[in-house]
């Protein structure tokens, strides 16, 4: 679904992605993982369309997308979450669902200009949709209330929903469960799990080595920007070079 071919990326004269090989099949849930600085958040800018590589291509069901805008890559249904919430604050849960269903619609523009019947039915239906997002996500009973009033986790879990009204095929999260209680996380696990369930292919990066080990069916492990590990959460525990990149022997 996703091929990564001797994609590099350069910030002056620090090479931050070097010539990276990364596969990924439809339907798996595969983990990113590394020390700081390794070249995580580049390879998810590159891949999103925020850098451009400075050699390599990445091919979206074999389609060649190296380069193309965030806007045109989201639209073939590669899609991410960030690090930070992005939310609109002040509006409820229900309403950040919408509009982010309704951007990638196209039509908000029209719809606030022309209040013709026929967008307020598009309007309607954005909602509708919304409100089955939210129940996958496990918000439904949290729709009314606005995004800054929702604990941490659960705002977390809305940027998921955001995203999911985009419809992505290849979904890529960002530190999903940074700053989650245990009890959090497992729900995030859960949620990916039902992802994948659905026919979602995820790409995750994430620090907490727990719920990658136990969520992810393969990992890829950076460090100076080139892959040193990739294989099952079981093999990378494993793996002799990971354990001295992580334990810093
Ligand atoms: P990670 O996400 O694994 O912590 P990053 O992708 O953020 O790693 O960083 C990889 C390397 O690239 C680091 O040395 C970082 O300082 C550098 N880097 C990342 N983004 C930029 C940028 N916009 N300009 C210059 N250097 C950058």
């Amino acid at each position: 679904m996703l091929a990564i071919r001797n994609v590099s990326r350069i910030f002056g004269g620090l090479v931050a992605l070097d010539k990276v090989n990364i596969n990924i099949r439809k339907g798996e849930i595969r983990g990113l993982i590394g020390p700081n600085g390794s070249g995580k958040t580049t390879m998810i800018n590159v891949i999103t369309g925020f850098y451009v590589p400075s050699s390599g291509t990445i091919h979206f069901n074999d389609k060649d997308i190296s380069g193309q805008s965030p806007y045109n890559i989201t639209k073939q249904g590669l899609v991410r979450t960030f690090q930070n919430i992005n939310l609109f604050s002040d509006m409820t849960a229900i309403e950040n669902v919408a509009t982010a269903y309704s951007l990638h619609m196209k039509n908000n523009l029209f719809s606030t200009v022309f209040n013709t019947s026929f967008f307020r039915k598009e309007e309607r239906r954005s909602f509708e949709i919304a409100e089955s997002i939210l129940d996958f996500v496990g918000l439904k009973d949290k729709k009314d209330l606005r995004a800054k009033n929702l604990p941490y986790g659960q705002q977390r879990l809305l940027e998921i929903g955001r995203a999911l009204a985009t419809e992505p095929r290849l979904l890529l999260l960002d530190e999903p469960v940074a700053g989650m209680n245990d009890q959090e996380s497992d729900e995030v696990a859960g949620l990916i799990q039902k992802l994948r369930d659905n026919g979602k292919t995820i790409l995750l990066i994430e620090h907490h080595m727990k719920f990658v080990m136990s969520l992810c069916d393969k990992l890829t492990v950076l460090s100076s920007g080139n892959v040193i590990a990739e294989g099952t959460p079981r093999e990378i525990q494993n793996n002799e070079d990971v354990i001295r990149i992580y334990l810093g022997k």
